[in-house]
């Protein structure tokens, strides 16, 4: 489903990223932890093109991108196979919530005004937003605007979801709610990629955990091999700041 081979990623004289290797199945939520600066945000960021990748192979369904020279096409047509969800949730300030989920079914994908506009309130209803579809992001809390970063992702139908730490820039009181949608969601089948220091979280919904520092993947496996019987001393080092 998602295939990454030896991603690359420097900048300048630092390489950040050493060969990633990671295989994603069709419906695996993966969650990716890791120290700060380990590389987390620059694997999911390289997997949408967000950053380049100096080098490597991305796989995502039936497309292979060979990363260092792809063409415009190809980098076009892997990133309407994702959808991405911010730290900061990125949404347009003079736009409401049911005009930012709208935004990418109608300018990038297409679909008619109706059509879309159906689409994003059944979506906002499912991340618990239906009375707050003509309200602006000033006018929501961080965690409702998270869910109508959530919701826009949900619009663009990818095949894969990149979720970049949802729940960092948030006050504690809601971080709840946000990751009680993605646990929604990920009982519904969606893939999705998870960046998240939310080890509690990540134990209960992930099925396939990756653990990475210094640029590489130390380990990986189902959560409990990595949470209950880790087998990296960096992993076990790691794990044990949070109990
Ligand atoms: P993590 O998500 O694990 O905290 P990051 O992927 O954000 O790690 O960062 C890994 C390393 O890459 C850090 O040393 C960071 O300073 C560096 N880095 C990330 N983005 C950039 C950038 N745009 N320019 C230069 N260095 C960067």
């Amino acid at each position: 489903m998602i295939k990454l081979k030896q991603i690359t990623k420097s900048f300048g004289k630092n390489q950040v990223l050493k060969g990633i290797d990671l295989v994603v199945e069709k419906g695996e939520v993966v969650a990716i932890l890791g120290p700060s600066g380990s590389g987390k945000t620059t694997l999911l960021r390289c997997i949408n093109y967000l950053e380049k990748p100096s080098d490597g192979e991305i796989t995502i369904a039936d497309l292979t991108v060979q990363c260092k020279r792809p063409s415009k096409k190809e980098v076009h047509a892997l990133r309407g196979k994702t959808a991405m969800v911010f730290q900061q949730y990125n949404l347009f300030r003079h736009k409401t919530a049911l005009e930012n989920v709208m935004e990418g079914l109608v300018v990038v994908q297409k679909v008619p005004k109706e059509e879309a506009r159906k689409r994003s309130v059944e979506l906002l209803e499912k991340v618990g937003l239906a009375g707050k579809l003509d309200a602006y992001p000033s006018q929501l809390s961080g965690g409702q605007q998270q869910r109508v970063g959530i919701a826009r992702a949900l619009a663009l139908n990818p095949e894969v979801i990149l979720f970049d730490e949802p729940t960092s820039a948030l006050d504690p009181e809601l971080v709840g709610e946000v990751l009680g949608v993605i646990r929604k969601i990920a009982k519904e089948g969606i893939t999705m990629i998870i960046v998240t220091h939310e080890m509690g979280f990540a134990q209960d919904v992930a099925n396939h955990v990756v653990f990475m520092d210094e640029g590489v993947v130390v380990e990986e496996g189902k959560p409990n091999e990595i949470f209950v019987s880790p087998k990296e001393e960096r992993t076990k080092q790691f794990l044990k700041r949070f109990t």
